[in-house]
């Protein structure tokens, strides 16, 4: 990497999983000697060439890695600016970026001894990453799935029990994502000695943050070669939606050190900014601890967390990863939203203009990259995250458009 003036952003976690004054671990007592373990078993598999070389047969023999950088012409032309490239996660096998991770996890999990797993989802995405990967290595598997995400995703839901997952209904608060995080969380504690818990993003107590963000963050690597073979140059933007933050931590960490390379997040901006109506975490909430982490977490006057609403279930969570918080706070990623209605418009342009449908996270990474290509030069690169495709969101869209 070469040296660079900026200061090195990407040295974190510290030991203690701590991003600055994020992350770190707020567990019953109980996790403690499990997260130990985990972290222990992370580094050591992490720096044994026999396990990484494995992890990286997988990803090429299996999900088909590496992934295409494509220059999306149609949409350069309409953005009239920067040439746009998608980095095409949704044509990994399953669909999207979630995969990287869950195959990670489930190589671990066959690591430490133990012969079950349970993950939670929103959109479904990594419920069936994790259904795969427990089909694969021969993991028991149950995945926790809010009410209202079983309702609007019913094609994942199909998909996980056709390979054998147990899909466990979550009737609490929202039941989306956040609820469905908490029911995983509350399993875990009682099976843990024989259970690993697959989180599906870059929250959770340490050592997950630092985990997903490095098994996602073969997306960034593959990506800083692709752009420099195909284009002679850095990108000057790469753009990625946010939810938890796995995609975009997968994709922005290699360029962390880049300082001439701009990173944007984009979280869901829902209805309107008005409390209850969004989930975008870094522009309206305010650090506090949800899900194990220190970060910032959209919440109330009395620090309860707040509702929130976005029309992408990948994007419907109240939290993000701890990383995100320092990047936000150290100014080295610069964060926005998208509202639904934006989202959804991108979703048709992308279909039409290059005949690929985004899933509806993605889109609201579409919208700011067309707007961050229009702002700069045809010789200029903008990458856009392609974290998934769009076929599991089509009976959502077709019943929101009609209304
Ligand atoms: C799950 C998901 C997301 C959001 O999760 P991150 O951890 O923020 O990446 C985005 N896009 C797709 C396609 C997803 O499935």
């Amino acid at each position: 990497m070469p040296a660079t003036a900026a200061p090195a952003v990407s040295a974190v976690p510290n030991a203690l999983g701590r991003f600055g004054e994020f992350g770190g671990r707020f567990v019953p007592e109980t996790l403690m000697f499990a997260l130990d373990e985990l972290d222990r078993e992370f580094r050591t598999a992490w720096h044994d060439p026999a396990f990484t070389g494995e992890f990286h047969r997988i990803l090429n023999e299996y999900v088909g890695r590496p992934s295409r950088l494509y220059f999306a012409e149609r949409l350069t032309r309409e953005a009239g600016g920067a040439r746009i490239f998608l980095k095409r996660e949704d044509l990994n096998h399953t669909g999207a970026h979630k995969i990287n991770n869950a195959l990670g996890q489930a190589m671990l999990t066959k690591r430490m001894g133990k012969k079950r797993v349970i993950a939670e989802t929103g959109a479904g995405m990594h419920g069936v990453a994790t259904a795969t990967a427990a089909a694969l290595f021969g993991l028991e598997c149950r995945v926790y799935m809010g009410v209202e995400d079983i309702r609007r995703q019913e094609l994942n839901v199909f998909r996980m029990k056709a390979m054998g997952t147990e899909v466990f209904p979550v009737e609490s608060g929202s039941k989306t994502l956040k609820d469905a995080t908490n029911e995983a969380m509350r399993e875990w504690m009682s099976t843990v000695e024989g259970t690993h818990y697959i989180i599906g993003s870059v929250v959770g107590p340490h050592p997950f943050p630092l985990m997903v963000r490095e098994f996602q963050s073969v997306i960034g690597i593959e990506t800083k070669r692709q752009c420099l073979e195909q284009t002679g140059q850095l990108p000057a933007a790469v753009v990625a939606c946010v939810g938890g933050g796995s995609n975009a931590a997968g994709i922005f960490h290699p360029f962390v050190d880049d300082s001439e390379v701009s990173l944007i997040g984009v979280e869901a901006g829902g209805h309107s900014p008005q409390a209850g109506q969004h989930a975008s975490t870094l522009s309206f909430g305010a650090p506090g601890v949800l899900h194990g982490s220190y970060s910032y977490v959209l919440q109330d006057d009395d620090g309860q967390t707040s509702d929130v609403h976005s029309v992408s279930a990948g994007l419907d969570y109240p939290g993000v990863g701890p990383e995100h918080s320092y990047w936000k706070d150290t100014g080295r990623v610069r964060y926005t939203s998208v509202s639904d209605k934006e989202a959804l418009d991108a979703f048709h342009l992308c279909g039409r203009l290059e005949g690929i449908l985004p899933a509806l996270e993605t889109a609201h990474a579409v919208v700011e990259t067309m707007r961050e290509a229009a702002r700069r030069g045809p010789d200029e690169v903008v990458v856009l995250c392609f974290s998934g495709r769009g076929d599991k969101d089509c009976a959502e869209v077709a019943r929101v458009t009609k209304k």
